[in-house]
């Protein structure tokens, strides 16, 4: 075995007590994308032991996968009612995320077919312009088009609730208040991770929290309160001491400028360590930060480790972890938390510690 990610399920749990007590109010867990790459199973059933009883996948493929492992608890895929997805929806007892009037329309009929009201939440779009319904749309519903669905939430989706200056925050919360009017007695569900530290005013009756959950920051501006989550582990399968004027990797990108100990690790792009990643990031390497030199290549990556003379095949290095937090990579590469953690391949041997 020479690749582990490492994910941390105690971590998981503890971040969505910590989100769950900010919030003051119910919290869900988000799910979606196999929980954020780390292990959709593994994720709900330690969750739904600690407690949390609500959940969120992207796609119904997702939710049916882990229906079995979360028993009566309400799970609800973001997508919706896809064509043909009745009959699985019902089956599962999964609640889609009514985000277009025709779905309104197609689920209350398959209510009415089964003769039983069917559970939804119905998604208001209050300013990301991607899903849910407009304002006007909802405005233009009635009881009738409810007759045969039992409506479980009211939500929506902030577009930058992680940046608490921007003016669209207030906005789609007063928007969201005056499309939930119309719904009284019906539960809201408002925040995501970092709508939670929005304070008070962005509390509702279901908190959405995802990212968070797996220590991405949700409060960029400020030090990160949650735990970490996941830790690649990579063992060095090859070094060589390559003389000044030596290339290393595709395209001799990199060419050492003094004579330099190189060490190989069986991590590439094909695992999710995004390319761009050769010259700018580091792995730690007896707690020490060695630069990925050189191109990274579908399945290796070269690395710097002059300064750690007694670094030997065998040893095991820090790729993502306490000393490579995720936000750096992420910053490194130009993209956010998410993506570097859903980009993580499924070749590596995983281990989840204990809830
Ligand atoms: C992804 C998603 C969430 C979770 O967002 P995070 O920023 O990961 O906390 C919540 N609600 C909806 C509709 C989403 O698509």
């Amino acid at each position: 075995m020479s690749s582990v990610l490492e994910i941390d399920l105690g971590a998981i749990v503890s971040n969505w007590r910590l989100l769950r007590d900010r919030h003051g109010h119910p919290t869900a867990g988000v799910l979606k994308a196999d929980g954020y790459g780390l292990g959709g199973v593994e994720i709900a059933t330690a969750l739904y032991a600690a407690g949390c009883c609500h959940f969120f996948t992207a796609h119904l493929s997702e939710a049916v996968t882990l229906r079995p492992h979360l028993s009566d608890a309400m799970i609800c895929v973001l997508h919706g009612v896809g064509p043909g997805d009745v009959e699985t929806l019902v089956a599962h007892d999964i609640a889609p995320a009514l985000s277009t009037f025709g779905e309104v329309i197609a689920w209350n009929e398959a209510g009415a077919t089964r003769g039983r009201a069917l559970p939804a939440l119905l998604h208001v779009d209050t300013g990301m312009n991607r899903t849910g319904l407009s304002p006007a749309e909802v405005a233009a519903l009635t009881d009738e088009h409810f007759r045969h669905i039992r409506l479980l939430y009211v939500m929506t989706h902030l577009v930058s609730a992680d940046d608490p200056a921007a003016a669209l925050n207030l906005a789609q919360k007063v928007r969201f208040a005056a499309a939930a009017a119309k719904f009284p007695g019906v539960p809201t569900s408002l925040a995501n991770s970092s709508g939670i530290f929005l304070g008070a005013d962005f509390a509702s009756d279901l908190a959405r929290p995802g990212a968070a959950l797996y220590g991405v920051n949700p409060t960029p501006w400020t030090a990160n309160p949650m735990r970490p989550v996941a830790r690649l582990r990579a063992r060095i399968m090859a070094l060589r001491d390559v003389p000044a004027g030596t290339g290393v990797g595709y395209d001799h990108q990199w060419v050492a400028a003094q004579s330099t100990r190189i060490a190989t690790l069986p991590v590439g792009y094909a695992d999710g360590y995004h390319r761009v990643l050769g010259g700018r990031a580091d792995v730690s390497v007896d707690g020490r930060l060695c630069p990925v030199v050189g191109r990274v290549s579908m399945d290796l990556i070269t690395i710097d480790v002059t300064d750690v003379p007694a670094a030997a095949i065998g040893d095991w290095c820090e790729v993502i972890g306490p000393d490579i937090p995720v936000e750096r990579l992420a910053a490194l590469a130009g993209t956010n938390g998410y993506e570097i953690l859903t980009s993580l391949g499924r070749r590596f041997h995983r281990v989840y510690r204990g809830a």
